[in-house]
């Protein structure tokens, strides 16, 4: 066979220098098969030293061949095998460990090692049960046990760990036995999932849950009871006092309604439900808009409005950008007195160094939205001010400075929210400065893209 020719060639020489010769090679028979053989053969030499003779054998290994070229197959595939599984539990994006009967590590892969903050050798010397939360302990042996004895074939639980660090971990865990052949129970495999972010989530949804419903139940109550008081009858020959129970039961109609469409447009803003529809607009348009909205509401309550535009074009979503802009002129009316003034203004803000200056409270701030250039809105009133704690707050749901705000003013505690998110969907940014007593300049800055 060519790919052996060279081999036996060169032991062919060292054969007649005086060496044994014991090799392997294929040979080709005539009709092209090929076949394995041994050789083994001595020279013979006579009585001076020369080699006279060459004894050998020559035999057929073609069948042990074969045997061993399967046997080969079968380990090279089991070798792969066994890496492609070794890199799929390294790699895994969960965490993965197998633990003995008596629950020490006997493996880990990188992600368990980072979810409880300890090294694989670290974790060798420990076990499941050191690491685990002591109120869930209990949970996770009893679980075990009934595995143990067939009584469940695997086990879930929501359990704690205990990171190096000492943090707590809360995490999803699915654990299963693994068996001999005979069905001997060896080593728990035990997968971990971080569940900080959803039970996270499960609580800020059961928070808004509880507000919602506090918020809605407030003016429903009202309404019941303005209605019952006018069923009741006691006021049929009293039409003012009526009339005024009428009033309290409509103005809080309005308000659910209110509440109902914000949380609607909340929602649907952070769910991502609708896309806002971005397309290029003339910032004075957007602008003038937002001003005719409120415009009415300003001379009832001899409010000026004073509005210094800008020549620009912004790529944006233009209701959204005139409803953000409406909530905070509309928060501006409401904390502002008569013969009070408004300012609404945009300036285009030039790269990196873009500083803004607060007209009210001359605090300077520095504000880089990323390196593009940024059109700056703000409304300024001269209202009663926020408070420096709860400059930010103010603009998570439902919170408002005073709990009489939503009462008093008509808010619902979630336009700032709806501003916020309209302004992050732009890429933008939102904040307020304020002085107590002076007033507060609400500004917010959307990135010129495009
Ligand atoms: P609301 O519907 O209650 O106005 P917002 O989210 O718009 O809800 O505002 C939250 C709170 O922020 C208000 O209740 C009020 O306490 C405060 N706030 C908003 N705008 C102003 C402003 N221009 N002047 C003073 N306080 C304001």
């Amino acid at each position: 066979h060519p790919d052996d020719r060279d081999r036996i060639e060169a032991a062919l020489q060292q054969e007649t220098q005086g060496e044994n010769f014991d090799q392997e090679y294929r040979y080709t028979r005539p009709n092209g098969e090929n076949c394995w053989l041994r050789s083994q053969a001595f020279p013979i030499k006579n009585d001076t030293g020369d080699i006279v003779r060459v004894v050998g054998t020559v035999e057929d290994i073609s069948d042990r061949k074969r045997v061993e070229d399967e046997r080969k197959q079968t380990e090279a595939a089991l070798r792969d095998s066994e890496e492609r599984f070794r890199r799929a539990f390294d790699n895994a994006p969960i965490g993965m460990s197998l633990i003995s009967l008596t629950g020490q590590f006997l493996k880990v892969n990188a992600c368990y090692c980072n979810l409880v903050e300890y090294t694989e050798e670290e974790l060798f010397k420990l076990t499941f049960q050191e690491l685990t939360h002591p109120a869930d302990l209990a949970e996770d042996v009893e679980g075990i046990r009934q595995m143990l004895v067939g009584e469940i074939r695997s086990f879930q639980m929501e359990k704690r760990y205990i990171t190096k660090q000492g943090a707590i971990v809360p995490v999803l865990m699915n654990t299963a036995p693994i068996s001999d052949l005979g069905g001997q129970p060896l080593y728990f495999v035990e997968h971990i999932q971080d569940i900080r972010d959803r039970l996270k989530v499960e609580r800020m949804k059961d928070e808004f849950i509880s507000v919602v419903s506090h918020e809605l139940r407030t003016p429903l109550t009202s309404i019941r009871g303005s209605i019952g008081i006018l069923e009741s009858g006691i006021f049929n020959d009293r039409p003012e006092k009526a009339k005024q129970m009428l009033k309290i039961a409509l103005n809080n109609s309005d308000r659910l309604v209110r509440l109902v469409n914000d949380i609607l447009d909340l929602e649907r803003l952070e769910s991502g439900k609708v896309q806002l529809v971005m397309e290029q607009c003339q910032v004075a348009s957007l602008m003038q808009q937002a001003i005719d909205g409120v415009q009415a509401i300003a001379d009832q309550s001899a409010i000026t409005l004073s509005l210094t535009s800008l020549s620009a074009t912004l790529w944006a979503a233009p209701d959204a950008i005139i409803q953000a802009l409406i909530n905070l002129l509309s928060n501006a009316l409401k904390f502002s007195s008569s013969g009070d003034t408004i300012w609404l203004t945009a300036e285009m803000q030039q790269g990196e160094a873009a500083e803004i200056e607060s007209r009210t409270s001359k605090v300077r701030r520095n504000f880089k939205p990323n390196t593009q250039n940024s059109i700056l809105f703000s409304i300024t009133d001269q209202g009663r001010g926020i408070p420096a704690d709860k400059l930010e707050l103010i603009f998570e749901q439902f919170q408002q400075v005073d709990v009489s705000d939503s009462r008093e003013k008509g808010g619902t505690g979630l336009g700032l929210a709806i501003c916020k998110n309209i302004v992050q969907q732009h890429g933008g940014k939102i904040w307020v400065e304020s002085t107590l007593g002076k007033g507060s300049t609400f500004c917010f800055a959307l990135p010129l893209i495009g």
